[in-house]
């Protein structure tokens, strides 16, 4: 299913809130566990796979990458919020391998 998907769909950053000061931007393709930045994409699941286009919806879409430098596999989890088929925004968690949480990432 990775035929046509492509981690280029992915900013390269997302924000975090920093209240009064701003937003601050971390990088978004980068390993959970080493400071590698070659991430290779495995795999995309999206659950729904396709949203009705009316009202408020919510997909989590699970990209499973592999890390170049240390091959350790986790997962960008992006939950993308719908209002009438407009994107309104999108929270980044990232799962390790062990499935293990790690936490909100940022927005975007
Ligand atoms: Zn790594």
């Amino acid at each position: 299913m990775t035929d046509d998907r492509s981690l280029d769909e992915l900013p390269d950053q997302v924000f975090v809130a920093l209240g009064r000061r701003g937003m601050e931007g971390i990088l978004l393709k980068e390993c959970a566990y080493c400071d590698g930045i070659e991430l290779s994409l495995t795999d995309v699941n999206t659950d729904p796979p396709e949203i009705a286009g009316k009202g408020v919806e919510e997909v989590i879409a699970d990209w499973n990458v592999k890390c170049d430098k240390c091959n350790r596999a986790f997962t960008i989890r992006c939950k993308v919020r719908y209002h009438d088929n407009e994107k309104m925004d999108t929270m980044v968690n990232i799962i390790e391998d062990t499935g293990k949480d790690l936490g909100w990432l940022g927005s975007y």
